[in-house]
C-alpha cells in the first residue's frame, strides 16, 4: 500500500496496472453531448480521474471539463444545456499522482488558422519531449504538460491549409501510441497510430433525424448509445466523417500491427469486442489455457479475485473440472483512493475492496485466479486474507505472463524496478506473497488464447513488451531517459 502525497491518501488499486484513457466522438446528432456523456460513462473503467466534453454548434465550441467521474461531471442538466451542437468529442483521463490539473484535462482545444479545433487522445507519444523542446525553441507556448498538445502545436505550425492535411502533417512527426478523436467545423476525425496499439472503433447510429457516426475506444460505448459496431479503425488509418459520410485515408507507411495484448487480459471491458473477438471469451480462453499449463488437481474450489479475475477463473474451473465459487466478495462502493486513518490499518485498502467469504472457503484448498501481479502488495494481502478465513491451501494462478517491463504506450506502470517480476523469479514471488504455489500463463499460452498458434518470435503479432521487453514500437525519448525521467514523462504524458 503506497502512500500518495502527505495526507496519507492511499491508492486502493496500487497493485494493478492503471487503465489508460477512453475517447468518444459523435457526428450529426442533436444530442451529441448527451450521447458523448453516456459513451464516456461506459468507458469509465479506462480513466476515472477526470473527464471532459467539447461540442460544436456550427458557430461556437462549448466545453466542460472536471476532475470527477463522468456521472458527477455531467449529471447536472445545467451543464449539459451548455454543451449544444450536433458534433461532440469526449475523454476520460487517468493520471497517476492524484494531481490532475485542470489544464491537462481533455479534450484540448485551440484556435488554429482554419478555426477552432478540439482533440482527445488515448495513448502515449514516445518522442513528445524531443518535439516539445523543439517547439518551445520555435516559440510555442504550451498550456499543459500533456503530450497531446504537441500534436496541436505541430498542426499550428504546419504549412498545409486545411485541417485534415495539417493533422496528417503533425501525425507524421509523432511516434508512439495514439487513438485520437478530433473535431472542427463540419467534421469529426479519428486516427489510429500505424501499429494500432490502442483501440478505436467506428459505429453507426440510426435515429429519427437520420444517421450519426461514432468513433470510440470500445464497442461497449456504442452499445450504451444504441449504435452498432461498423468496424475497427485500422492501424494507420485516418477516418474523416462529414455530411457526405465516412472517408478513409491511409497516409502513413504500413507497419506491422502491435495491438496491446493487455487489453484482452485486463484493460478492456469484458462485454467489448476487439478485433472481432469477445474480450470475455478470450479471458475464459486464457483461464482454460492456464488450467492446462498449471493444473491444481487437489483443489476444492476455484475462486476469482473480483472483478477482473472472474472470466479467467470461470475458464480455469471449467477446464479443470473444479467448482467455481465466489470466495472473495468485492465492494462496488469503493473509489480509487481513500484516506488512511492510521498506520495500524495498513490492510484497510485491500479489505475495503475485497473480503473473504469465510463460510465458503473455510477448510478448502483454493485456487485463486487474478489477472496480474504488478507490485505484489495486494496479492500478498489477499493470500493472507484467504488463509485467515480458513483456507488450508492457497494456489495462485495469474492470467498474464509476469509483468516485468514498463509500458511506454499509454498504460501507467511503475518503473522496471517497481515491478515485482522484474526483481524476482516466480518461486521468489510465490514465497513473497505466501502462496502454496504460483503459476502465470506462458506467453505462448496467451497467444493461443487470442487465437494464434504461438508468438511469432521474428515479428510478434501483438505488443507484449511489458511481458517480454520486446519494444517493437519506438521508445525514443524514454530509451535514453533516466528512470525518474521516464516515470515523470509517463505521468505527465499519460492520456
Ligand atoms: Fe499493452 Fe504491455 Fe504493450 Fe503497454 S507494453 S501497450 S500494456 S502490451
Amino acid at each position: 500500500m503506497s502512500l500518495m502525497g502527505t495526507n496519507n491518501i492511499f491508492d486502493i488499486d496500487d497493485d494493478k496496472l492503471k487503465e489508460e484513457c477512453g475517447v468518444f466522438g459523435i457526428f450529426a446528432h442533436d444530442e451529441a453531448a448527451s450521447l458523448t456523456a453516456l459513451g464516456l460513462h461506459a468507458l469509465q473503467h479506462r480513466g476515472q480521474e477526470a473527464t471532459g466534453i467539447v461540442s460544436f454548434d456550427g458557430d461556437d465550441f462549448h466545453a466542460h471539463r472536471a476532475a470527477k467521474m463522468v456521472a458527477s461531471a455531467f449529471g447536472d442538466p445545467r451543464v449539459m444545456r451548455t454543451l449544444t451542437g450536433d458534433i461532440a468529442i469526449g475523454h476520460n483521463r487517468y493520471s497517476t499522482s492524484g494531481d490532475t490539473t485542470p489544464r491537462n484535462i481533455q479534450p484540448l482545444y485551440a484556435d488554429l488558422s482554419f478555426g477552432g479545433f478540439a482533440m482527445a487522445h488515448n495513448g502515449n507519444l514516445t518522442n513528445a519531449n524531443t518535439l516539445r523542446r523543439a517547439l518551445v525553441q520555435k516559440g510555442a507556448l504550451f498550456q499543459s504538460t500533456s503530450d497531446t498538445e504537441v500534436i496541436i502545436h505541430l498542426m499550428a505550425l504546419a504549412a498545409e491549409k486545411n485541417p485534415f492535411d495539417k493533422m496528417v502533417s503533425a501525425l507524421k512527426k509523432i511516434e508512439g501510441a495514439y487513438s485520437l478523436v478530433a473535431c472542427a467545423k463540419g467534421f469529426l476525425i479519428g486516427a489510429r497510430d500505424p501499429h494500432g496499439v490502442r483501440p478505436l472503433v467506428l459505429g453507426r447510429l440510426e435515429h429519427e433525424g437520420g444517421v450519426s457516426h461514432v468513433l470510440t475506444s470500445e464497442s461497449c460505448a456504442l452499445d450504451i448509445v444504441g449504435a452498432t459496431l461498423v468496424r475497427e479503425v485500422e492501424p494507420g488509418e485516418v477516418v474523416v466523417i462529414d455530411n457526405k459520410g465516412v472517408h478513409s485515408h491511409r497516409p502513413f507507411d504500413k507497419k506491422p500491427p502491435k495491438f496491446c495484448i493487455f487489453e484482452y487480459i485486463y484493460f478492456a471491458r469484458p462485454d467489448s469486442l476487439m478485433e472481432g473477438n469477445s474480450v470475455y471469451q478470450i479471458r475464459k480462453n486464457i483461464g482454460a489455457e492456464l488450467a492446462r499449463e498449471a493444473p491444481c488437481a487437489q483443489a476444492d474450489l476455484v475462486v476469482p479475485v473480483p472483478d477482473s479475475g472472474v472470466p479467467a477463473a470461470i475458464g480455469y474451473a471449467a477446464e479443470a473440472g473444479i467448482p467455481f465459487d465466489l470466495g472473495i466478495i468485492r465492494s462496488h462502493y469503493v473509489g480509487r483512493t481513500f484516506i488512511q486513518p492510521s498506520e495500524a490499518t495498513r490492510n484497510l485498502g485491500v479489505k475495503m475492496k475485497h473480503n473473504a467469504n469465510q463460510a465458503l472457503i473455510e477448510g478448502k484448498k483454493v485456487v485463486l485466479v487474478d489477472d496480474s501481479i504488478v507490485r505484489g502488495t495486494t496479492s500478498k494481502k489477499i493470500v493472507e486474507m484467504v488463509r485467515a478465513a480458513g483456507a488450508t491451501e492457497v494456489h495462485m494462478r495469474i492470467s498474464s505472463p509476469p509483468t516485468s517491463h514498463s509500458c511506454f504506450y499509454g498504460i501507467d506502470t511503475p518503473s522496471k524496478e517497481g515491478l515485482m517480476a522484474h526483481r524476482m523469479d516466480v518461486d521468489e514471488i510465490c514465497a513473497h506473497i505466501g502462496a502454496d504455489s504460483l503459476s502465470y500463463i506462458s506467453v505462448d499460452g496467451l497467444y493461443r488464447a487470442v487465437g494464434e498458434a504461438k508468438r511469432n518470435m521474428d515479428e510478434p503479432q501483438y505488443c507484449d513488451a511489458c511481458f517480454t521487453g520486446d519494444y517493437a514500437v519506438a521508445r525514443l525519448d524514454h530509451e535514453n531517459a533516466s528512470t525518474n525521467d521516464k516515470v515523470t514523462d509517463l505521468r505527465e504524458g499519460q492520456n
